[in-house]
């Protein structure tokens, strides 16, 4: 189902991935990093907002817990008031009826399950106690909520009580209260070891007269620590017992200072975290700072949302906190099950992008594909490929263009293809008339080159007037001229009709090729008063290579002839001979005019001449050049000019080393 989108076309051997490819996989890319990142802030967002309504709701379950805190100093507060109006108290406190009183008194701290509850008279010195062993005689108006009932006021708040005043008010309360500190990892240092006071809500009221005078006072209250009756009350009332992977869904604790003297936050083995301590970060903030504390929070084994709030009493004194919490989990999960659907959703996304990015790839890629396919016919020379049209888009004006391409293409390879018969043709008659009239020329010349000699040579009769034999050597140096011509043009025919054959036999080159050009050259040498300057002559005569004698007469012939014909009047030719590792160099070097740099290339082609006065002075064909390259590539070699403008030439032709290498 995919090779045709993902498999690669090779295209002039290499290959190339496929556009199908490429769309879907960018299609993937895009939707990926979109998807990743919505994903990713939507997950933050839904995280966030998550654990703030955990926070709001812990805030407001922290509110609950006060009112419960709260309700239970109001009750201490309300059981004491009723007391204190007893008639029984009010008679005894005038009259005197001590025992009856302690008795009666003991009751109601039972009934009501305090844990203290103290008669003072109107000075504040305790006239009972209700507890074993029934201390009395001390003074309590020290204390402030003693203090404030014996001024009319009436007070209930949490206070700390220490160990002596305890044990006045009964020695099993100190026991009660004692506390070895538990070690807790994350806790403050403290140099205390241990907690010997207690934490009480306790209340003091006045007791009055019918005219409102203050007749004594009555404190009770009792003791939180141990005493887990509120945090399981808040537990029931505000969590309502609710569980989470068997354990308690929301907890409360009462600390004193940063003990826990009353919770129900279990330890390791499920029993009640109390003598533990608040974690470092807390204390900082709740007991130094007396702010509220609400974020998460590692409680003895778990993490937790925590609300903390300072418990104080009744002078404002930071003396414990107020905690509850809920277990993160319930909530960590919540967020990590809608984590889940939000990749689930957006991998759903994905497969569906992924799968509708490839129909609409395919739609696009099909006619694409097509075209690419028709244009590899075209380059392997089949014209009659066309493309459908499939859709109206760019693809589908595409394969419009490209058939009419291909149609155009085609009647022009087609007006080509009669062009080029007839050029052939062309090309074949005037090879046929070049080699016609050349050869046609050439015996003639011969003959009339022949007779012109014997004249010369006085062979049939002497000359008699010095002007005869001047008209003679003209005739002669002309028909050597034409005679050159012709050969050039012969040459030519052969060369373009791929008639010329290269001959090669083992020569000393000197003696068999330069050596007849530099004796035909003689006479024009003279005449132009130039001097030949063999270079590098000794070895130069030695050298003997693989070649065809005639052409490389030719060769040396166009370059000689040339450098005679073009070179300074009175100036020097040198010709010489080079051995290099890996062929033989030759060349023919004049001074002269030269040629320009940009020429240089441009004279070993057919029929260049370059436009100067001398060229138009001395006659040329334009193809002394030409000839000679064709023959030095020919024996596999190459040839090249180089000069210094408006003072020498030099041409420079390299042959192979054949025989030495066999
Ligand atoms: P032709 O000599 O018949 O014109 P060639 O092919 O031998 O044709 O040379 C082509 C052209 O190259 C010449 O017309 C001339 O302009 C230039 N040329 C060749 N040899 C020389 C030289 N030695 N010095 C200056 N120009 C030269």
């Amino acid at each position: 189902m995919w090779d045709k989108v993902k498999g690669s076309i090779p295209v002039g051997g290499l290959p190339f991935k496929s556009l199908g490819s490429k769309l879907i996989f960018s299609f993937l890319l895009v939707v990926l990093a979109g998807g990743l990142s919505s994903t990713i802030i939507g997950t933050r967002m839904v995280g966030n907002t998550i654990m703030a309504e955990a926070q709001k709701k812990v805030r407001h379950d922290l509110d609950s817990a006060w009112m419960v805190y709260q309700e239970k100093l109001r009750r201490i507060q309300d059981v004491l008031l009723l007391t204190a109006k007893r008639d029984l108290i009010i008679r005894s406190l005038t009259g005197g009826q001590g025992e009856i009183l302690r008795q009666e008194l003991e009751r109601v701290r039972i009934d009501y399950g305090l844990d203290v509850l103290t008669l003072t008279d109107k000075k504040g010195i305790v006239l009972t106690r209700t507890r074993i062993p029934y201390t009395a005689g001390d003074f309590q108006g020290n204390d402030e909520l003693v203090r404030r009932a014996l001024q009319k006021e009436m007070g209930a708040s949490t206070e700390i009580v220490p160990q002596e005043e305890l044990a006045k008010e009964g020695p099993e309360l100190v026991r009660q209260v004692f506390m070895e500190f538990v070690p807790t990892p994350k806790a403050k240092g403290r140099p205390e070891t241990r907690e010997t006071a207690g934490m009480m809500l306790k209340a003091a009221v006045p007791i009055l007269d019918l005219n409102n005078n203050v007749l004594g006072t009555l404190y009770g209250g009792t003791l939180l620590n141990r005493n887990h009756e509120i945090v399981d009350k808040i537990k029931d009332i505000v969590f309502k017992g609710e569980q989470y992977k068997g354990k308690d869904a929301g907890t409360a604790t009462i600390f004193q200072w940063d003990l826990r003297i009353t919770t129900n936050v279990k330890d390791k083995s499920g029993l009640r975290a109390i003598g533990t301590r608040v974690a470092m970060d807390v204390y900082d903030q709740v007991l130094e700072n007396g702010r509220a504390w609400i974020d998460r929070a590692f409680v003895v084994n778990d993490w937790y949302i925590t609300a903390y709030e300072p418990i104080r009493n009744m002078k404002k004194e930071i003396i414990g906190i107020l905690y509850v919490g809920t277990l993160e989990e319930p909530y960590a999960d919540l967020r990590k099950n809608v984590i889940y659907s939000f990749f689930g959703v957006a991998f759903l996304g994905l497969v569906l992008v992924f799968f509708l990015g490839y129909f609409i790839t395919r739609s696009i890629t099909r006619p694409i594909g097509e075209l690419a396919k028709a244009t590899e016919v075209i380059a392997g020379g089949d014209f009659s490929q066309e493309v459908s049209i499939q859709s109206k888009d760019e693809v589908g004006h595409l394969s419009v263009s490209f058939n009419r391409m291909v149609r155009t293409l085609k009647a022009t390879m087609d007006e080509l293809y009669v062009l080029n018969n007839k050029l052939q043709d062309l090309n074949r008659h005037y090879l046929e008339m070049v080699g016609f009239i050349t050869h046609e020329l050439n015996q003639p010349m011969g003959v009339l080159k022949g007779f012109l000699i014997l004249l010369r040579d006085e062979s049939l009769g002497p000359l008699a007037a010095a002007k005869q034999k001047q008209a003679v050597a003209t005739m002669l140096r002309n028909v050597n001229a034409l005679i050159n011509m012709i050969q050039k043009y012969l040459q030519l025919g052969r060369i373009e009709s791929g008639r010329m054959e290269v001959n090669k036999t083992v020569i000393p080159i000197f003696a068999e090729t330069l050596n007849p050009i530099l004796e035909d050259e003689k006479q024009q040498l003279e005449a132009r008063r130039m001097q030949v300057v063999i270079e590098n002559e000794e070895p130069f005569r030695k050298v003997e290579e693989e070649a065809d004698a005639v052409l490389l007469r030719i060769v040396f012939s166009n370059l000689i002839g040339n450098a005679v014909k073009y070179g300074r009047e009175g100036g020097k030719i040198w010709i010489g001979f080079q051995e290099e590792p890996e062929e033989l160099l030759f060349y023919v070097k004049n001074e002269g005019q030269g040629i320009p740099a940009d020429k240089l290339t441009k004279v070993f082609e057919k029929f260049t001449r370059l436009q100067g006065e001398l060229e138009r002075r001395r006659g040329g064909t334009g193809l002394g050049l030409f000839n000679a390259k064709e023959i030095v590539e020919r024996h596999g070699g190459r040839i090249w000019a180089e000069s210094e403008e408006g003072k020498w030439v030099n041409f420079l032709f390299t042959l192979p080393k054949g025989r030495k290498g066999k």
